[in-house]
Formats: structure tokens, C-alpha cells, sequence
């Protein structure tokens, strides 16, 4: 049974508008190999017409527009690799279907031997950025109340968490986008640095435009990505700095704002502390000192100063950042940074102009707000804060002691599976952690090493193919629920499909499981209900939804946090105060950080090179979904390490040849894709493909101290010609194998 819903796409924060209909008439199913796909992947690809289709729908954020991965979704919803019913790996090594009866008393048992056997905390959860706010919210209950255990966790740590925690130290509060993405339509100067919005976020471009037509877009990126393309033809400025070095380009940014007085000293003086500070902090970073650590020439870098301190006083200059600068071991201080600029020049607060960075997944903004992280209750409040406990007791009914402490970030719980006092029993719900994961080898023996593995998805993607036991759940078009895109903004999920008989609801999962762990408290199965219980929870915290309710969202009114009941939300903050208790932004010092020594090339045939990975226009994250779109999957079947001309030709690799990256945590062997936009000394990898293309191989465990955020962007690795081309000829032998079964 399917009806007609306007709802949103699946995928990133974008969150474009879209509109689905049952079709008048199903067109045949197209037969397989009709698009051309490789022959290894050719069975996991969606060979089945859509059961709905996928219009376009005019919003503020995607006026209509959606990318080639919104164009296909609807297609993953009757895929034949469906997982439909729950899975029990054998002692073979198979997954074979049981009941749900069998499957949720099989959870039970393993949750109560866990903890018997090693203490509460031995029970982990893995969340996901891609659940719905009440599926969000109601994990973090559940965790916390009906498992017991501190140690629950998301894959947003690998995202968001650094821009969050800049965006807390500096402002008080941490919303993506403080303000509604069209106020970029207007704007004399737009700086973006690490984002790829071309390839990530197609629609987005159109608020571009104005900006690309006044010649102000400053793209900051060391590739020459898609977006960074729009500079050419007096769009605007590439700035091309060597991977590692933004914060030391946006210290010099800084020192030139300064030292030329660009600075808008009234605002300041009157919205800001800690200026000081961040004077002497950026004195040693002249523009021809930080040209010789970046790379980036020094009249460039005080061009772009001029620019956007230009911009703030004609039409208004904007600074974004993305997960190129964000994704280090220094993340925070780097978006820090980025922030000190901003305030400089009088940017946040204003109408015009302002500071933002660019949220990924889905629900990323919404799922770090209600309870997922390991360190947060529901409103963004801290799990640590009295006063937020105490809330959050009265709003579940149970005594204050009974809801855990701080848990362990992502890495550090997924360096905790199997080991004494670690976790021993995982479930993981939207997250693809075997691919998505930093040093994902390890991740995979973690995984390996758990006595009970619990996935909650709805393919059989790499992580649920190493569990014990698969839940099938529903997909988008199958639920309600709300979402709250990269503005910060609240959107309805709405259910245009019936799901499969045997998939169930994660709500439902939870409320059946905390009934047979005998948990206190309650949990609704209904997202409306469960979504009335997080307007309570978050009432009076940072990310207060108490005003919204699902009425309103289905009448269209835009609803922005903080909404506390009887406002009417916030759709641009900061224009009278910033969130700290004294009202103003708080300047905080930083420098660039020394790095740990990578291990020693132990390749003399290979050359030492500098690995960034990033995402494809075709792809989204781990692939998971998008590798089984066959339109998608046609277009970008594999992975191909982009290396520049000068640097290939050096190492005898051509276009299409077998190259070997590796370093001390693993290998890729994929082809060569020859490309100008790289430099020279670097490569670039998509993320979004399992095994011997995994680009996680080789990325570092390596973590940001303030935010637990990895080190995806900068690490290195060893390059060579694959030794036998043949013998590496790539394989996605974990999918054609747990896909048959
Ligand atoms: S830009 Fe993002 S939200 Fe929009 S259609 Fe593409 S994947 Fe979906």
C-alpha cells in the first residue's frame, strides 16, 4: 500500500524537500546488466523498478533541486538484498532467518549475561546520525535506563563534534548554520573552507550564485574540488594549502585582519572577550612565514583578508567550514580558529554575514542534540551538569542516580570492544562502523572479538555481515519522525510505504526489549508520542524543542531551536546575544599542534605521500545504500586514488594502473585516476568502499583531545605501483558473500 507523502531525502543535512507518489503505472523491472555495472558488484545493485516516485519539491534550502542520490532513492526500498527478517549467524558462518520472538529473547540473554558476568558497561551502543530525533533520543534512554550502561556513543563523533565543541567554547551553544541558508544569496564574500558542497550537497550551490557573481567565493580546499572549480572565471580565490596547514592559514588570515585594521573593533569590544589574547597568538604568523608552512602565497592570503573584511561592509561576508579542516587530531582549534576570524570582523550576530559550519549526515545536527553522545542528556544538556540530571530524572520518573555518567567517545568505545573492562556485548543501529571507522582493520578484529554483536539495518552492509544477530528495520519512506537539517531546522519525516512484514521499528525494537530487561520508565513505539516526551526532555536546554509539535511541522511553519513553548523559534541567533552567561562570543588562543610521528616507509619501492579522503557525488558515506543503486553504483563502481600527473609518471603509474597505498595500519590497491586538481604530494581517496578499497585502512585512530574527533584528513601512507596488477584487481568479496546468503 503506498500513498503520497512530501517528505525529505534519506541522506545528507541538505535535507531536500521532496515529494513521493505511488506510480500510475510500475514500469517492468529493468533486467540486470542493463546499466552497465561490474561484474563483482552486479548483485547487490537494485534491479527492481522504484515503488514510489521521487519529485523534486520547492523549499527554501533545495528549491526543488535534489542530487543524482535523492533522484535514486526510492529505488533501495524494494531491493532484492533487503534484509526482511531477523538473521542468526551459524557456527558456518551463515546467516539464516529466526523469529522476532527468538531474535528479541536472544538480546535479552545476551544484554543480562553481560552485565552479570562483566558489569553494566560491558553492554555498548553505536548510534547513527542518520536516525530520526525521537530514534535518537529514545537510544539514549534506552542506553542509559534500560541497558545501564554509560557506554553509548554515535558515528557524529567522526563528523561534527569538532565544529560542536568550537562552536560551544566560543558561542555557548553549537548549531550548524545559525541562520537560514538563503541569507547566503545575498552575500558579497563566502569563504568555505574543506567542503565540498558540488560533489556532497548539489543544491546547495544555487545560494552560490550571487556570491560567485560578485567574484567573492574563497574556496579553501588543497584539491581543486568541483566547488573550488567555481572560482575560476573571476568567481573568486582557490586557495590551495598543504593538507595539515589550515589553521595555521587561518592564524595568518587573522594577524593580517589585525595588523592591517580590518578588524571591526566596535563589535569586539562590545560582543566579544578574549581579544587579546588572540593578538599575541596570531603575532608569529606574518603572511610570508605561514606561505612557507602552508604553501599558500602571502599576497593571496592577505587578499583574502581584504575580501572578506571588504564583504562585511558591502553585502556581507560569511566563513563556512566543513570536514576537510575539521577532521584532525587539532579539529576544534582549527574551527576555533575559523571562529576568531569571525569575530574579527563583526561576522556572527549580524543580519548579513556570519560564521556556520556545514553538518553532513542527514540528522546530524539533531541527533548530537538528544542524547546519542556519550557526554550529553537530551536539549544538549551535559550529563555531568546536576541540574540537567535532575531534569532529565523527572522527566523519565526515575532517580537521578539511576542514569549513568559520561561514557567513552566513538574511538575510544570502539577501542574498547572485546578487551578487559571493555565492551563485550555491542548493538549498532544507522552505522556502518567496519567501513566508516577510522583504522578500520582494527575496528573489524573489535568487532570480531565481541561475545554477542547486535545490527539493527536494513542491508546486509559490512558491519551487520560481522553480527551475530541482524534486526531489519524500516527505511525512510516506511516511518514518521522529525529530522533537523543544517539550519538547524525541524523537519517531518512522513511515511509514504508500508515496510516489509518482518521489519520493525527501531522504537518498536526498543519499547519490546527495555519491556523484557524489566527497565524503568516508559518507551513508546509512536514517534509522535516519543517526540511529545523529547519536547519535555528538552525544555529549558540549549536545544529546546519544546515549542514544536507535529501539527505545526505539517502545516509548514519553518520551526528552528531553540523553540521553547510560546516562542516562535529562532531562525537566526545571536543578533542580541551570544549564548555564554555575560552575552558574549569568547575568543580562545590557538596554535597549530605538533603531530605524531608516522612509522617509517618500510616500502623502498614506495614513495611517502600525504592521504585525504573525502566523498563522492555518487556515494554517500559508507556506501552502504548507495553501492546497491545501480545508476549510482554504474557511474562510480569503484575506488580510484586521484594522484597528480608529475608525481605518477615519477612511480611509472598511469591512468587506470593498480596502485598500492598503504602505511602501518593497512593497504588499498584500487586504480589510478590521473588528475591536475591534486598536489603533488598528496592523494586523494573516496571513503565509501569496503575491503581492499577501504580508504579507513589506513586511516589513524588518532583523536582530537577536546572532541574525540579523528584524524580522517592527514595521514601517511606509501604509494607504489601494485607489484602484480592482476592479482590486485579489486574484489568486494564481503559483499558478494554475506549478499548470497
Ligand atoms: S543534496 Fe543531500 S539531501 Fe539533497 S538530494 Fe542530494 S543527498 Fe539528498
Amino acid at each position: 500500500m503506498t500513498k503520497s507523502a512530501d517528505t525529505h531525502c534519506p541522506y545528507c543535512a541538505l535535507q531536500c524537500a521532496m515529494t513521493l507518489k505511488s506510480p500510475a503505472e510500475l514500469t517492468p523491472a529493468s533486467e540486470p546488466g542493463s546499466v552497465p555495472v561490474p561484474a563483482q558488484a552486479a548483485a547487490l545493485v537494485a534491479v527492481t523498478a522504484p515503488v514510489l516516485e521521487v519529485s523534486g519539491r520547492d523549499f527554501p534550502t533545495n528549491r526543488g533541486g535534489l542530487c543524482r542520490k535523492g533522484w535514486t532513492s526510492a529505488t533501495l526500498l524494494n531491493h532484492p538484498g533487503r534484509v526482511t527478517e531477523p538473521l542468526l549467524k551459524g557456527e558456518d558462518g551463515i546467516h539464516r532467518p529466526i523469529g522476532w520472538d527468538q531474535a528479541l529473547a536472544m538480546v535479552t540473554t545476551a544484554v543480562k549475561e553481560t552485565r552479570a558476568r562483566y558489569g553494566k558497561d560491558a553492554v555498548g551502543v553505536f548510534g547513527g546520525g542518520g536516525l530520526t530525533n525521537e530514534k535518537a533520543y529514545m537510544l539514549g534512554k534506552f542506553a542509559r535506563l534500560a541497558l545501564g550502561t554509560s557506554r553509548i556513543d554515535y558515528n557524529g563523533r567522526f563528523c561534527m563534534s569538532s565544529a560542536a565543541a568550537a562552536g560551544m567554547r566560543a558561542f555557548g551553544v553549537d548549531r550548524g548554520l545559525p541562520f537560514p541558508l538563503e541569507d547566503l544569496n545575498n552575500a558579497s564574500t563566502i569563504m568555505m573552507l574543506g567542503s565540498n558542497v558540488a560533489e556532497t550537497m548539489p543544491p546547495f550551490v544555487q545560494h552560490l550564485k550571487g556570491v560567485r557573481d560578485a567574484g567573492g567565493l574563497i574556496i579553501v580546499d588543497p584539491r581543486r574540488s568541483a566547488t573550488a572549480n567555481f572560482t575560476a572565471d573571476g568567481g573568486g580565490i582557490h586557495l590551495q594549502p598543504l593538507p595539515g596547514t589550515d589553521l595555521t592559514l587561518l592564524l595568518g588570515l587573522s594577524h593580517v585582519v589585525i595588523h592591517e585594521g580590518l578588524a571591526d573593533a566596535a563589535f569586539v569590544a562590545e560582543r566579544t572577550s578574549g581579544y587579546d589574547a588572540v593578538v599575541r597568538s596570531v603575532n608569529a604568523f606574518w603572511p610570508e612565514r605561514v606561505q612557507s608552512i602552508t604553501g599558500v602565497p602571502a599576497e593571496l592570503i592577505r587578499e583574502t583578508a581584504r575580501r572578506l573584511a571588504d564583504g562585511a561592509r558591502k553585502g556581507g561576508s560569511y566563513i563556512l567550514t566543513g570536514r576537510g579542516v575539521e577532521q584532525h587530531v587539532d579539529g576544534t582549534d582549527t574551527a576555533t580558529a575559523a571562529i576568531n576570524l569571525s569575530l574579527l570582523l563583526g561576522l556572527p550576530g549580524s543580519l548579513r554575514s556570519g560564521y556556520g559550519t556545514l553538518t553532513g549526515q542527514g540528522n546530524g545536527q539533531g541527533g548530537r542534540e538528544h542524547g546519542q553522545k556519550a557526554d550529553q542528556l537530551p536539549g544538549y544538556r551535559k550529563i555531568t551538569d546536576p541540574a540537567a540530571r535532575a531534569h532529565m530524572a523527572a522527566v523519565w520518573g526515575v532517580p537521578e542516580e539511576t542514569i549513568p555518567g559520561p561514557g567513552l567517545p566513538a574511538v575510544q568505545l570502539l577501542k574498547s570492544l572485546g578487551q578487559p573492562d571493555g565492551v563485550r556485548c555491542l548493538l549498532v543501529h544507522a552505522s556502518n562502523i567496519a567501513v566508516a571507522s577510522p583504522d578500520a582493520n582494527a575496528v573489524i578484529a573489535g568487532l570480531r572479538s565481541l561475545d554477542f554483536l547486535v545490527v539493527c539495518d536494513f542491508f546486509m552492509s559490512e558491519t551487520a555481515a560481522e553480527a551475530d544477530l541482524i534486526l531489519p528495520v524500516l527505511q525512510w519512506a516506511e516511518e514518521e519522525g522529525t529530522l533537523t537539517n543544517l539550519e538547524g531546522r525541524v523537519l517531518r519525516r512522513r511515511r509514504a510505504l508500508q515496510p516489509p512484514a518482518g521489519a520493525r521499528s527501531e522504537l518498536w525494537i526498543m519499547a519490546r526489549l527495555a519491556e523484557a530487561l524489566e527497565a524503568p520508565s516508559t518507551y513508546s513505539e509512536d514517534p509522535e508520542t516519543v517526540f511529545e516526551e523529547l519536547r519535555l526532555a528538552s525544555a529549558g536546554g540549549l536545544a529546546d524543542y519544546s515549542g514544536i509539535d507535529y501539527a505545526m511541522l505539517d502545516r509548514g511553519e519553518a520551526a528552528y531551536w531553540p523553540y521553547p513553548a510560546g516562542s516562535t523559534g529562532t531562525p537566526r541567533l545571536f543578533l542580541d546575544a551570544f549564548a555564554h552567561a555575560d552575552g558574549k562570543a569568547v575568543m580562545t588562543p590557538v596554535a597549530p599542534r605538533r603531530r605524531r610521528t608516522p612509522a617509517p616507509n618500510t616500502d623502498p619501492a614506495a614513495k611517502t605521500m600525504t592521504l585525504i579522503t573525502g566523498r563522492l557525488l555518487e556515494h554517500y558515506q559508507s556506501g552502504a545504500q548507495t553501492r546497491r543503486v545501480s545508476e549510482l553504483l554504474a557511474s562510480q563502481p569503484e575506488a580510484k586514488v586521484q594522484i597528480h600527473p608529475a608525481a605518477a609518471v615519477s612511480m611509472g603509474i598511469a591512468e587506470g594502473s593498480f596502485v598500492s597505498v598503504a602505511n602501518e595500519r593497512g593497504q588499498v590497491v584500487c586504480r589510478a585516476e590521473l588528475s591536475t586538481a591534486i598536489r603533488p604530494e598528496t592523494v586523494f581517496l573516496p571513503f565509501h568502499f569496503p575491503e581492499l578499497e577501504s580508504a579507513n585502512r589506513l586511516t589513524e585512530a588518532a583523536t582530537d583531545p577536546i572532541s574525540g574527533m579523528p584524524e580522517f584528513k592527514f595521514n601517511k601512507v606509501w604509494v607504489r605501483l601494485a607489484a602484480d596488477q592482476a592479482a590486485n584487481q579489486p574484489q568486494n568479496s564481503v559483499l558478494q558473500t554475506t549478499e548470497a546468503s
